[in-house]
């Protein structure tokens, strides 16, 4: 059996231990085509310090990403934008499906070249207890025509045209507050309510 699994590992191209770790599992299930979607900690998790993300406010723990768009913070183009490096590789890819699903123009006009910011050492819009910004696990896009309160239809972001923008997310296990609890429709997070 282990000598089965060191060959297996051998044809991956992953280190050869014998031992189905997460790294062998990554690579059978992308030489099968299998997609799974990541599984994040949720809020409380992430509040107690104590989930895969660490402590808040925790600057060593964020990578700067190149968006494959340009994206505007109150009207000027950001260069990079920070996250936290374990969603760093998922922010990337979900923003290059995006840009292949609706093309410039038309994420243009739908706003979601609007970006809101992302790593933030603050407290939730609602007041209370630290935001997922503080972790740099949120992203907030269009804040102007989705301001926190705002719900469906008037939130820009709740529009069907959006719809594939969630989906894209979602994927990658990110949770919008909009489509979950119909406020905040500018703000996504890699953790669960
Ligand atoms: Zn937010």
């Amino acid at each position: 059996m282990k000598t089965d699994i060191i060959s297996i590992q051998k044809k991956l191209g992953v280190k050869a231990d014998g031992i189905i770790g997460p790294q062998t599992l990554a690579a059978i299930k992308s030489e099968l085509g299998i997609k799974s979607r990541p599984h994040w900690p949720s809020q409380a998790e992430v509040r107690s310090g104590k989930s895969m993300f660490g402590k808040a406010g925790d600057e060593n723990a964020l990578r700067s990403i190149l968006p494959p768009y340009p994206l505007l913070y109150e009207g000027k183009e950001v260069k990079s934008i920070r996250v936290h490096r374990l969603i760093a590789r998922h922010v990337q890819e979900a923003l290059q499906e995006a840009l292949a699903h609706y093309g410039h123009a038309e994420l243009c006009r739908l706003g979601l070249n609007l970006y809101g910011g992302s790593y933030n050492y603050r407290s939730t819009s609602g007041g209370g207890a630290l935001s997922m910004h503080a972790w740099g696990i949120a992203l907030d896009f269009s804040p102007a025509a989705n301001s926190y309160k705002l719900g469906a239809p008037r939130a820009s972001l709740s529009h069907p045209d959006c719809q594939a923008w969630w989906e894209i997310w979602e994927q990658h296990g990110a949770v919008s507050l909009g489509r979950a609890r119909n406020y905040d429709w500018m703000h996504l997070q890699f953790a669960t309510l």
